[in-house]
């Protein structure tokens, strides 16, 4: 009796060995394309080519048979999540435009939620968060997140700023990484986690809808396991002209078992070199741990974890185009980044 119970807790329990399953590198390529063309104007928060781009995602979600998390009303679920945010003319990049309340200049380490007063005199616009859900089996409670943003810097001077590196390239990893968790789903290979894919706009702006989102989670934070964000992964820096097969893990204190498991998935799959480039939370001049949608998560105490993979002569430029994008390269970080996810969605 007991050797039956015990199988019957093994085969619902053990998962087959993926780790030489790989996403897609057509489908990382189209939606590197389709999201960095000029027909998007380069994705701004809050015009019609970021809307363009949050329907696109929709639709892949729905494609990949996600369910819609955010709640319209008792019944019916949404994949998109609206927010207010207000437009002033505060120059923080560069003399670009930037996002805030009226004239505030904040930090984006200081980032609250964005009150709507009825004396702010800046332009209320509106951007969507993106999102779709495959629940797990025996822990589907516990919810690893993994995310991108999906804006850019919209039209600058009459030129579009394409965006795809930053963060096209991220947006096409979540998307590709959910076709290939349905795909495993139809074969009846189910993580034993639950697997939130969350697409963020205005991150340009200061990680507008991340914030909001962690302040209206669709789900308790508390169930929020770790969350896993890519931002830039589609290039080559110059540290890396010789050697192009890396990926930066930017983490925290928090984030250290996250890293662990990172570098486990890679081991057994794409063995990418995998450093921290000197991006230390502490040392680092650039503060990448405080650049990128993971940070929100990591103020909530939730283990956070960035692949990036740096700058280069095109970022935040017009020229950041999808031809230059290392194709093959992406391949490999972006199944560095499904491994990790199903090994954290699996493991004890
Ligand atoms: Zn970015």
């Amino acid at each position: 009796m007991l050797i039956i119970v015990i199988t019957t807790l093994s085969q619902a329990y053990a998962q087959p060995d993926i780790s030489q399953v790989s996403v897609s590198s057509s489908l990382l390529r189209k939606h590197v394309f389709f999201l960095a063309s000029d027909s998007l104007s380069g994705r701004e928060t809050g015009t019609k080519g970021q809307l363009q781009a949050a329907f696109y995602c929709t639709r892949e979600f729905r494609e990949s048979h996600l369910i819609a998390p955010f709640r319209l009303d008792s019944i019916r679920g949404s994949f998109r999540q609206t927010f207010h945010f207000t437009i002033s003319e505060v120059a923080l990049f560069g003399g670009m435009r930037t996002y805030g309340t009226n004239s505030t200049t904040y930090k984006r380490h200081e980032l609250v939620p964005i009150p709507l007063t009825a004396t702010d005199s800046s332009k209320v616009l509106l951007g969507d968060n993106v999102s779709g859900l495959i629940i797990g089996t025996d822990l589907k409670k516990e919810v690893v997140v993994v995310s991108a943003h999906y804006d850019h810097l919209g039209r600058v001077g009459g030129r579009t700023f394409h965006g795809a590196d930053d963060n096209a390239s991220g947006t096409a990893t979540v998307l590709s990484m959910a076709a290939l968790v349905d795909s495993l789903a139809q074969q009846g290979i189910r993580p034993r986690r639950s697997i939130l894919f969350v697409l963020f706009s205005g991150e340009e702006g200061g990680l507008l809808g991340s914030n909001y989102f962690v302040y209206n989670s669709p789900l308790p934070l508390n169930q929020f396991v770790c969350d896993l964000n890519v931002d830039m992964v589609g290039r080559i820096d110059d540290e890396h002209r010789k050697k192009p097969n890396y990926c930066y893990l930017i983490t925290d204190a928090q984030g250290k078992e996250l890293q662990k498991a990172a570098e486990v998935a890679n081991q057994q799959s794409v063995n990418l070199v995998l450093n921290r480039g000197g991006y230390d939370v502490e040392n680092d001049p650039k503060q990448y741990f405080y650049r990128s949608d993971h940070y929100n998560f990591a103020k909530q105490g939730i283990p956070a974890l960035f692949f990036t993979s740096g700058e280069h002569a095109d970022y935040q430029k017009p020229s950041d185009t999808a031809d230059k994008i290392a194709y093959e390269i992406l391949q490999k970080r972006a199944t560095l980044i499904f491994q990790t996810a199903w090994r954290v969605a699996n493991q004890e």
